[in-house]
């Protein structure tokens, strides 16, 4: 059912506002209601991305001569022009990617303003360091921006995930051209019309349009500098491969199936509540950082579960807009199918049991979305599809353990390693297991989100480079120039 007047957006290209040069759109829908188009944005192609890389390439110029304190000074006012329309952008990611209002999507710009003033502050500290060689020769080194950025974002968090790309990108001297997801662009388009009032044109661009239409000629155009992508480990590999044509240095931030191992002393309300937090329950579990595989202790299995049911059963699935609505839908059909095959997955197999949820609802005003609901399983069988695939649903998959050696050695059994969490009060046994984990980020009685100035970005296939902090910009979007100069007569 498509609504009768269409908002059509466009593109922020060299600082204006263009359609794509083939002319066409494509809808973006409400996933709350099945079918319906909230707007249409332009179908950019690779016509566009050699447009928007070209302007970006120029714009470097002059853009990496600019003093850091002064774009240190842009950033911010971004920061404060963002907090100013923080309401109506937390509705327009609401609307277009299901999140609830209240749990996530004004979490998600408070984010993006705290990602801004981040980098704003720390832009000084893009320096070099001295080399003592010897009384007559001098040796130092700068950084120095890499030129065009190519960033590519996905839906689950579209607008924190681009500024988490744009704030450092730019506050390195860079200029960039991001592309952003074709299920959720419109927020990304808001923080693009408050970067355009402040920035010079070409500084930042961004496209919408599809993976392989306009994300795949950006990642492959001769004048980007350096790719960042979030979004699956399926194309980041082509990404990567992608940037090894041309050896450009590449960040990848990718997918996860991260393991919260809950010790016997932690069998409290508090935990429970933290691991619902770190199950990402409020956005329908579709993070990377997702705690998607639950460790029990034995010894505290039943009465846990029994917690973990109860609470999860209050949680209120319905209208993201709605101010009573813990968790919105799923993204779009596809996504919604891929959980449901999951679910029936692990409902028909005699090693799975199902504790709660299952299968959406086929009736009633669920139906009319993209919903699904809480749905936890327990096995003891760590070869199930559930206990090794990222779902990006809000599936949780409980795993009972015994031994300390065993359950670090079950989870550190996968081919992601992007997050982990432990609960318990015993620190000596919390940062010894921390110290095992291989996974990039380990939170020890904590499920809540990253912070900007701690890296964050995966071990094994969940990635490589590292975001949110000043290491993160410095490695990611900064390279070394070393300077010598000879004294001797
Ligand atoms: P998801 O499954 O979360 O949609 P994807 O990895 O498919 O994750 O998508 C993340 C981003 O990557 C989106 O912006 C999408 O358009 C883009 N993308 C998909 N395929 C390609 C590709 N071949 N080249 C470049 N970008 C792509």
């Amino acid at each position: 059912m498509k609504s009768v007047s269409v908002v059509q957006e466009l593109m922020l290209i060299n600082g204006k506002w263009s359609p794509s040069v083939n002319a066409k759109f494509f809808s973006v829908e409400n996933p709350a209601e099945r079918g319906s188009v909230i707007a249409e944005v332009p179908r950019a192609t690779a016509e566009d991305v050699d447009i928007a890389v070209k302007a970006a390439h120029e714009a470097f110029k002059s853009w990496r001569e600019v003093p850091t304190t002064e774009r240190g000074k842009l950033l911010w006012k971004i920061a404060d022009a963002v907090e100013a329309q923080a309401e109506e952008i937390a509705r327009t990611i609401s609307t277009e990617t299901g999140n609830a209002i209240r749990t996530q999507a004004r979490g998600e710009v408070k984010s993006v303003i705290d990602i801004f003033r981040y980098f704003a502050g720390v832009v000084s500290e893009i320096r070099g360091s001295t080399c003592p060689i010897d009384n007559n020769l001098m040796a130092y080194t700068q950084r120095e921006p890499y030129g065009v950025v190519g960033a590519i974002v996905p839906w689950n968090a579209p607008v924190q995930l681009s500024s988490l790309k744009i704030a450092p990108a730019i506050a390195a001297g860079n200029t960039i051209v991001l592309k952003a997801a074709e299920d959720a662009p419109l927020g990304v388009l808001k923080l693009a019309r408050i970067c355009a009032e402040y920035l010079p044109p070409g500084v930042v661009n961004v496209l919408t349009g599809f993976g392989d239409e306009c994300g795949a000629p950006l990642s492959s155009h001769p004048l980007i500098n350096k790719l960042t992508f979030t979004g699956s480990t399926a194309v980041g590999k082509t990404i990567m491969r992608t940037a090894a044509d041309r050896i450009i240095p590449v960040s990848l931030e990718l997918g996860g199936k991260s393991p919260q191992i809950v010790f016997p002393d932690a069998n409290t309300d508090k935990v429970v509540d933290g691991i619902i937090t770190a199950m990402r329950f409020a956005r329908q579990g579709q993070s990377c950082s997702a705690g998607t595989r639950l460790y029990l202790h034995t010894s505290i299995f039943d009465s846990f579960v029994e917690k973990l049911s109860a609470k999860l059963s209050q949680l209120k699935v319905g209208n993201p807009l709605d101010e009573e609505s813990d968790m919105g839908s799923i993204i779009n059909k596809r996504q919604f199918d891929k959980v449901s095959a999951f679910i029936e997955e692990g409902i028909k197999d005699e090693n799975v049991e199902l504790i709660m949820g299952g299968l959406p609802p086929k009736d009633g005003p669920l139906a009319k979305g993209y919903y699904h609901v809480p749905t936890l399983f327990a096995t003891k069988n760590d070869k199930t599809r559930l206990a090794k695939e990222e779902i990006f649903g809000p599936v949780l998959l409980i795993l009972p353990w015994e031994n300390e050696e065993d359950v670090i050695q079950a989870a550190n059994n996968s081919s992601y390693g992007l997050a982990a969490f432990i609960w318990t009060n015993d620190t000596t046994k919390a940062l010894k297991t921390a110290g095992k984990i291989e996974s990039g980020w380990v939170q020890i009685n904590r499920g809540a989100a990253q912070m900007p100035g701690l890296s964050y970005g995966g071990y094994k296939q969940s990635g490589i480079g590292r975001e949110f902090s000043l290491e993160g910009m410095l490695d990611s979007y900064t390279q070394v120039k070393s300077i010598m100069i000879d004294f001797n007569d």
